[in-house]
């Protein structure tokens, strides 16, 4: 098997004092890819993950046995977890209070695969501000057997209209079949009217393009169509974070990319672990992300 990754997981986790069992155990079975090598991956690509990642709430995809095997999402922390996986308490709509998991550190990201965590999921939110979020996401989600075509040229009649609103947005490549979309905002606006913005943008889309655009979640209304998942803005709502590995076949990462780079792709699951770690390395493809300063202040009905 290849190494191109730069550093051993086991010895990652050493140094970190992470305590990792089974390092050699198999979690993507179709590339021989083990929990060590996970381990060595978010190493790689920690520098530039963080900062999209930490202080957020998180939803966690659990595989204990493996990508083939049972997974499922946990998003409270019910005990049993490893130190470096965080808690944040968050009171629900009902009132109730419930710990969350969230990572601010390498530590964090080794301890969450540790726990067989797979993929990633973040709130929109972080724990410090936890009600105003600090970005959008727009999930573009094709029919079966639109082309990846269509998808581009979708996300870019999103990107031009949200820039109409002096809006600034930044592709992301799923890992799956879609296109994220992110507004990165300063977190001044509360949860209903950041999702009544996205459900507007949305249904005026679907409205203006019913051809190509659905804004209803609905299998039958997606027909030939792609589905504007505006749902993901809503508090408590999660969508996979930049540089997570995702629990798919080919072991695919959901990976930032440029507009200009957008037009070139062939599809949203093409990056292995070990090329989203060698890009990690080398481009910057949202080099202003986290220096514009934009907010939906004045943007609101
Ligand atoms: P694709 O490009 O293939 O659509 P995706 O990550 O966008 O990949 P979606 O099914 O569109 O997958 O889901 C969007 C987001 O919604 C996910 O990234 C995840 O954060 C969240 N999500 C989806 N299903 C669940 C679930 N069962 N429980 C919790 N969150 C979920
Ligand atoms: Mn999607
Ligand atoms: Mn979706």
């Amino acid at each position: 098997k290849a190494q191109p990754l730069e550093h051993d997981g086991e010895e990652v986790a050493e140094r970190l004092g992470v305590r990792l069992t089974s390092p050699n155990r198999v979690v993507f079975p179709g590339q021989g890819i083990t929990k060590a090598d996970l381990v060595a991956y978010y190493e790689a690509v920690a520098e530039v993950m963080l900062p999209h990642i930490a202080d957020r709430p998180l939803s966690l995809v659990r595989c204990p046995q493996g990508r083939a095997k049972y997974c499922f999402f946990q998003k409270h922390d019910t005990g049993g977890f490893p130190e470096e996986i965080k808690s944040t308490t968050i009171t629900e709509k009902d009132g109730e209070q419930q710990d969350y998991f969230y990572v601010d550190d390498l530590a964090g990201l080794i301890a969450g695969t540790q726990m067989n965590t797979l993929e990633w999921h973040i709130w929109g939110s972080r724990r410090q501000t936890v009600e105003t979020p600090d970005r959008l996401v727009f999930d573009l989600d094709p029919d079966e057997g639109l082309g990846f075509d269509t998808v581009i040229s979708a996300a870019e009649e999103i990107a031009a209209r949200l820039t109409d609103m002096k809006l600034k947005s930044y592709p992301m490549v799923s890992g799956g079949k879609g296109i994220h979309i992110i507004v990165p905002l300063k977190p001044e606006v509360e949860w209903p009217e950041v999702k009544e913005f996205c459900k507007t943008f949305a249904q005026n889309l679907a409205e203006d393009e019913p051809d190509r655009f659905t804004a209803n979640m609905s299998k039958a209304k997606r027909k030939g169509r792609l589905f504007l998942d505006y749902l993901r803005n809503e508090r408590g709502s999660t969508a996979i974070s930049p540089w997570s590995a995702r629990s798919r076949e080919t072991a695919p990462v959901a990976v930032p990319v440029s507009w200009d780079e957008v037009k070139t792709l062939k599809a949203a699951n093409l990056f292995s672990l070990d090329a989203a770690a060698a890009r990690a390395k080398s481009e910057n493809p949202w080099p202003d992300y986290f220096k514009i300063k934009q907010s939906l202040k004045g943007k609101l009905g």
